[in-house]
């Protein structure tokens, strides 16, 4: 599966370089192919007759797809009378994409078929997220290596999907908080690096696309993925589409200036709801309380400037009182937090992920009394909350799903 025609189909349609009639066809062809993974197996009549292109030029179209090994005519339909006509279909193991999920310290990375299958996934590859030029290179070669690994995958993964934190414009490409010191794009340079097309995505935003995924959450509108983590980010799903905002910014939930205090946020300015509810803001009044007096587990195995959330939501999971009290105080600013997005969002869901809800009720039973308590009854009726199942997982499905929604969708 090389050459000009099998690399012309993985173009970029936004790609300037491309002829009228090159743009055209390509168009056609990833229509065609869209229709074929949302249908399955059909026929050359049903194509042409749902997509609105002629049956001569469907089967020219389709014959193209068969050649670059992406579809193939899986013989004859078995049901129904008169003359059977052709089935055709996608080859699930014709491509692959890559999904990497970049944490601060660790790394996970997934790889799926055509058909959606999971082929592999690879949690907490230890890694060291720092905006340095050194600590992209590590995330390329880490990357590299896991693309080399297996013959059956190495060349034909066709996309690769890059979460991480901070404000990310999937458009351009650009990433304003970790590798942001070169005038190119971070995509491209990736891209360079590793030879594949490469996009990046804010990491809440991809990982509540991979929650929805994972929820079998179809046909329902207005969904909200608030990752309750280090920081607060907030995924919206509106149409079965996520949302953007102009620039891909939205969803900067942590950063509405909740509170009328003087503590400055690390955007910059005071009184974010990450301020006071949120990982960081957990860790710093953990070790207040200690400094004034209060006592946890954690003090005899850590220094107070050692202790970290992960320590302290472990300490919740082990009954530590201290860690528990004070989960239990963000759920509740939090919660505050959310009924302000019923109110603007009226949703059908709200599902909460991060490392603050994987507390449990420590974190999600203060939250949903300070709902009740905050939001207007009538709006919050129908806006059923949930605790997330799925972790950081869903972050790397969300990746490999937007890999592949970047390959089809226009
Ligand atoms: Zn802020």
């Amino acid at each position: 599966m090389t050459g000009d025609v099998y690399q012309d189909f993985f173009t970029e349609l936004s790609d300037e370089h491309l002829s009228g009639v090159t743009y055209k066809n390509l168009l056609l062809k990833k229509k065609i192919v869209r229709y074929l993974d949302h249908k399955g197996k059909t026929t050359i009549n049903h194509i042409s007759k749902s997509l609105n292109i002629s049956a001569p030029k469907t089967n020219a179209l389709l014959q193209e797809l068969i050649d670059i090994g992406l579809v193939k005519d899986y013989g004859k339909m078995e049901t129904g009378v008169g003359r059977k006509p052709q089935l055709f279909g996608l080859i699930s193991d014709s491509i692959y994409f890559l999904g990497v999920n970049v944490r601060e310290h660790h790394v996970d990375v997934g790889l799926i078929n055509f058909n959606e299958d999971l082929i592999c996934i690879e949690k907490n590859i230890p890694y060291e997220l720092e905006n340095t030029e050194s600590s992209l290179l590590r995330l390329c070669t880490l990357i590299n290596t896991f693309i080399d690994r297996e013959t059956a995958w190495k060349d034909k993964i066709v996309r690769i999907e890059i979460n991480l934190s901070g404000r990310v414009n999937h458009q351009t490409g650009y990433s304003h908080n970790y590798f942001n010191f070169h005038d190119e794009p971070l995509n491209r340079i990736i891209r360079q690096k590793t030879g594949i097309t490469t996009f990046i995505e804010n990491d809440t935003r991809a990982k509540a696309f991979g929650e929805f995924h994972l929820n079998r959450i179809k046909n329902r509108d207005n969904i909200l993925y608030v990752n309750a983590d280090y920081g607060i980010g907030l995924g919206v799903m509106i149409d079965n589409n996520l949302h953007y905002g102009k620039s891909g910014y939205s969803g900067e939930f942590g950063h509405i200036p909740f509170f009328n205090n003087e503590i400055i946020c690390r955007c910059g300015k005071k009184g974010c709801l990450e301020t006071e509810a949120s990982g960081r803001a957990l860790v710093q009044s953990f070790r207040e309380k200690l400094q004034s007096g209060s006592t946890s587990g954690l003090q005899h195995q850590y220094t107070l400037k050692d202790i970290k959330m992960s320590h302290i939501i472990e300490a919740a999971l082990q009954d530590d009182m201290l860690a528990i009290e004070l989960i239990g105080a963000i759920g509740a600013k939090l919660g505050k937090a959310v009924s302000t997005l019923i109110h603007l969002y009226n949703p059908e869901l709200i599902l909460f992920g991060g490392a603050l809800a994987s507390t449990g009720d420590h974190f999600f039973l203060p939250l949903q009394m300070s709902v009740n308590k905050y939001s207007i009854n009538l709006v919050k009726n129908d806006t059923e909350l949930k605790l997330s199942e799925f972790g950081d997982e869903a972050g790397v499905w969300g990746s490999c799903l937007l890999a592949k929604n970047r390959l089809l969708n226009t």
